[in-house]
This record gives structure tokens, C-alpha cells and sequence, in this order.
């Protein structure tokens, strides 16, 4: 009884196709297609005949830093399986036509009910921000472990392709410093799998072996067998055995051939003869030269590292819901011209007594979420990170008085309470604030564009301070997701 009728076939018109409650879009090619125009769609059909397209555009979407582009469902058409881990892991599945849609309405359905179930505080570093998209994705995929595939194209050998695709091929490593951190923070737990070995300068696995003299590291040498020969007992290199017209050997002490391995001679170890420098040796040194940086390092100065099947703990699991708290941003401490969350706390309440006992007094909070500062954190690396944190400090300081106070209890969150002044100049204030964060940023990191929002409102004199700051965290935060 498979009659299917010309009626219910099941097409794309523009790309779109509303099946249901659910709309369908059908990425065929760029065209000037951005996938942020895609945030409408409950999900993406993905033409797959092109290898190198179908990667490029699941990696767009996965390495995305808002979950409605990196949660989104992508199934594959005219998809033919190729032996790549990274495509493999992540599409949510394949449809031999358009026909096989209404299949998929289940799945997506529940991707998109766990999706509500997701956390979205800020994140206090970018090691969490990171851990948390990757444990987001997990939850709405249902998945309990992050398994390693062996892949030519990372520099470590493997690849963890829902956390790598977050990483440039050559940041591989990078990918290990965040399950060390994720372990520690005890949100995965390490099942051994296999160990590479790293170079010492710069963490790649791409090496290149060679045995070496150990006189003159030269590769350039011969081994050969050594000959033991019973009957006289002089012992000597083959060679010293061999002739020149055939393949019988000689002892060159007593002229006597030998007859078989074992009964009259025996082989009992390898010499090796450099050819750089003559010497003679047993015992050769193996060194490795790192292919990226060039630096050539005995086997036992490599930097050896296990590659571990990572499993969600039972926090790990419940992270996505529940979020990631580590302690408070340590760089914030020492950011001359900010004062620490607790200082900070203590002061707004000597701030909020002051103004009740006079109402001509008023000050204000101001709260600035710079959404995306992580993906220019990650450029940067750890070393310039307290750099650009004091310089955004200090910018932020010569646009309000020397009696404001700042205090940044993680990157994407500055708070700054600016005294004695009406809400309207503060908000003047805070506008060029953000102006002159965007233009500085801009003009020194390779025109990056900083996502920030903010907001400014009276300081409360009833709520206490802490609520208050925490209900314009949500409500700034949450807006935007
Ligand atoms: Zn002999
Ligand atoms: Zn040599
Ligand atoms: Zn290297």
C-alpha cells in the first residue's frame, strides 16, 4: 500500500518550507546567505553532495556562540558518508529525500524542548562560557561522552569535533587545556583511550622520528648486523663477511664459510656506522623535529599527553541547566582603577544609606554586557587578556568622575556606580562609554566588533543592593539570547 500521490509530496519553494508548526530552510550555497539569517527556521536541510561545503557550513553554525545557531537542527540531503569524524558529528541526521521530513518533526521537537531548558546566566570566564556551550549542545543532543577521532588535520593527531570545531585547527591543544580545566572543575571524568606525544616549544604532534649518532646527530648513518663466528670466535659488521662475486660469507679471520645461522655463527646484535662522522656505535639516540617550529628534541623531552574518552559526571550533566560556578574572575583583583565584587557590595550599601537620610542625592547603576568579549579574549590569549581588562578599565574611567567606582566580576559584566548625578547625565555617560569601547576595540583588534548592551537605572533605596544587581544582570542579559 505505498501510494504516494503527487499531492502529498512534500516541496521547497525559495528554499522555505513550512511542514506543520515547523519551518524548514534549504541551504543549498552562500549566495551572500549569512547563517544569521537563518534564526527564523526551526531547522536547516543541508545539501550535502559538496564535502567541503557541508563541513564548512555545520562548522559555521557549531563554532556560532549563540545557541540559536549552535543548537539548531541540521539534517543532511544527498549526503554520501564520507570517513570524516567532523561532519559525522554535527549533523542530527540524514534524509534520502524531502519526503523523510515529517520523520524528523519528533526529533526536533525535542532539541527544541531541552533547548528551554538551558541556562543562560553570563558566563565568569571563557573556559565556562566554552564548557557550557559545549555541555549545552550535549544536553539537547542527548550525548554523555566526547570521544576523540583521529584526524589528519589537527595538529595533536585527534580531534573532539563538538569542542573542536571552537577551535582553529592548529589551537588543538588548546582543546586539552579545556578538559584538564573541565576535570578539575569535575565536569567530565577521563576514560584512557591512547597518548600522543607534543612537541616542547609549541604543544603540535605533527614530529618527525629519526635515529640518530650520538656524536654527531647525524641521521645519516648504517646499521648493520654484527657476526659471531663460532669455530674462531671472531666477531665483526656482515660486511666485513660479504665478497664481491657471491652471496656466500666469509670469516675474514679464519677464511672458513659460514654454513647456518645458530649451528656455526650467530647474529648477536646491530652495529651502526655513522656516515657523517665515522663513528661506530650500538646504541643509536632518537630525536624528534617538530614540523611546525622547527625545534628538534630527544623522544624523552616531548611533552607526552593522554587522549581520554571524556564523560559527563552527574555535575556535568546538570550543568547545562543548572549552570557553571567557578570562583570569582581572578584577574579582577589586580585591575588597578576596579574594586572586587565584595569591596564593591560593601560600599553600595554605604552608598544606598547615604541617600536615604538625603533625597536630593541621587546615584546610579550602570551595567555593561559585552556579549561577545570572549571570542576576542580567546584572540588575544591569557597573557594580553589583563592588558586589554586595565585598558578597558582605565577607558571607562576618564569618561566618569574619580568618585565612581567599577568593579568587573567577570569580562562580559562591568558594573560601575556612578554617584551624585542624574539618571539622564549618567546614561550620557554610559553612551560614550560604549562609544569609546566599540572605537577601541575596533581601531587595535582587526576591526572586531564588541556585542554590548547596556543599561542604567537608579540606585534603590528599599531593594537590597545585591537583588537589585542581580534582577538588571538578568534582565540585560536574558533579553538577548
Ligand atoms: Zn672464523
Ligand atoms: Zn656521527
Ligand atoms: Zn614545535
Amino acid at each position: 500500500m505505498s501510494t504516494t500521490t503527487k499531492q502529498n509530496r512534500i516541496e521547497f519553494k525559495d528554499n522555505v518550507l513550512q511542514y506543520n508548526t515547523f519551518s524548514f530552510y534549504l541551504f543549498e550555497s552562500f549566495g551572500g546567505l549569512k547563517i544569521e539569517h537563518l534564526n527564523d527556521y526551526s531547522a536547516i536541510v543541508l545539501e550535502a553532495n559538496d564535502p567541503d561545503f557541508t563541513k564548512l557550513i555545520l562548522k559555521r553554525f557549531r563554532s556560532h556562540n549563540n545557541p540559536e545557531f549552535y543548537l539548531k537542527p541540521i539534517f543532511l540531503i544527498n549526503y554520501k558518508t564520507i570517513n570524516d569524524p567532523v561532519t559525522e558529528s554535527l549533523h542530527d541526521g540524514v534524509i534520502a529525500s524531502y519526503d523523510q521530513i515529517p520523520e524528523k518533526v519528533n526529533d526536533i521537537q525535542q532539541i527544541l524542548t531541552l533547548s528551554t531548558h538551558i541556562d543562560h546566566s553570563p558566563s565568569s570566564n571563557f573556559e565556562v562560557f566554552l564548557m557550557k556551550k559545549i555541555l549545552n549542545y550535549m544536553y539537547t543532543r542527548e550525548l554523555r561522552s566526547l570521544k576523540p577521532f583521529p584526524d589528519v588535520n589537527s595538529v595533536i593527531g585527534f580531534t573532539y569535533p563538538i569542542v573542536s570545531v571552537n577551535f582553529e585547527t592548529h589551537e588543538e591543544t588548546k582543546v586539552l587545556d579545556l578538559f584538564d580545566w573541565a576535570q578539575k572543575e569535575n565536569l567530565v571524568w577521563p576514560d584512557f583511550y591512547d597518548r600522543v606525544y607534543l612537541c616542547n616549544g609549541c604543544g603540535s604532534g605533527h614530529l618527525s622520528y629519526r635515529e640518530i649518532c650520538p656524536s654527531c646527530d647525524s641521521a645519516n648513518m648504517k646499521s648493520e648486523d654484527l657476526i659471531h663466528h663460532f669455530p674462531c670466535g671472531f666477531i665483526g659488521p656482515i660486511s666485513d663477511f660479504k665478497n664481491q662475486i657471491d652471496s656466500v660469507l666469509n670469516c675474514p679471520k679464519c677464511s672458513k664459510s659460514l654454513r647456518h645461522i645458530g649451528v656455526d655463527y650467530d647474529k648477536p646484535s646491530i652495529i651502526n656506522h655513522c656516515q657523517n662522522c665515522n663513528e661506530v656505535f650500538q646504541d643509536y639516540l632518537v630525536k624528534a623535529r617538530c614540523v611546525n617550529c622547527g625545534v628538534d628534541a630527544d623522544v624523552q623531552y616531548l611533552v607526552s599527553k593522554n587522549i581520554n574518552v571524556y564523560k559527563l559526571t552527574k555535575k556535568g550533566r546538570s550543568a547545562s541547566s543548572s549552570g557553571i560556578f567557578t570562583s570569582e574572575y581572578i584577574g579582577a583583583e589586580e585591575v588597578f582603577g576596579s574594586v572586587n565584587s565584595r569591596t564593591f557590595n560593601t560600599m553600595m550599601h554605604y552608598e544606598q544609606e547615604r541617600i536615604k537620610n538625603n533625597t536630593s542625592l541621587s546615584t546610579n547603576i550602570a551595567l555593561l554586557h559585552i556579549e561577545n568579549i570572549f571570542d576576542l579574549l580567546r584572540k588575544l590569549g591569557k597573557s594580553k587578556e589583563k592588558v586589554f581588562i586595565a585598558e578597558l578599565v582605565q577607558l571607562i574611567r576618564e569618561n566618569i568622575t574619580p568618585a565612581d567606582f567599577i568593579n568587573i566580576s567577570n569580562p562580559s559584566l562591568i558594573v560601575i556606580c556612578i554617584n551624585d548625578t542624574t539618571e539622564a547625565k549618567a546614561q550620557t555617560a554610559m553612551m560614550k562609554v560604549y562609544d569609546k569601547i566599540e572605537e577601541m576595540v575596533f581601531n587595535n583588534f582587526n576591526k572586531f566588533q564588541l556585542e554590548m548592551h547596556y543599561k542604567v537605572v537608579p540606585l534603590s533605596t528599599t531593594v537590597p543592593f545585591e537583588k537589585q544587581l542581580l534582577d538588571l544582570t538578568k534582565s540585560l542579559t536574558e533579553q538577548h539570547d
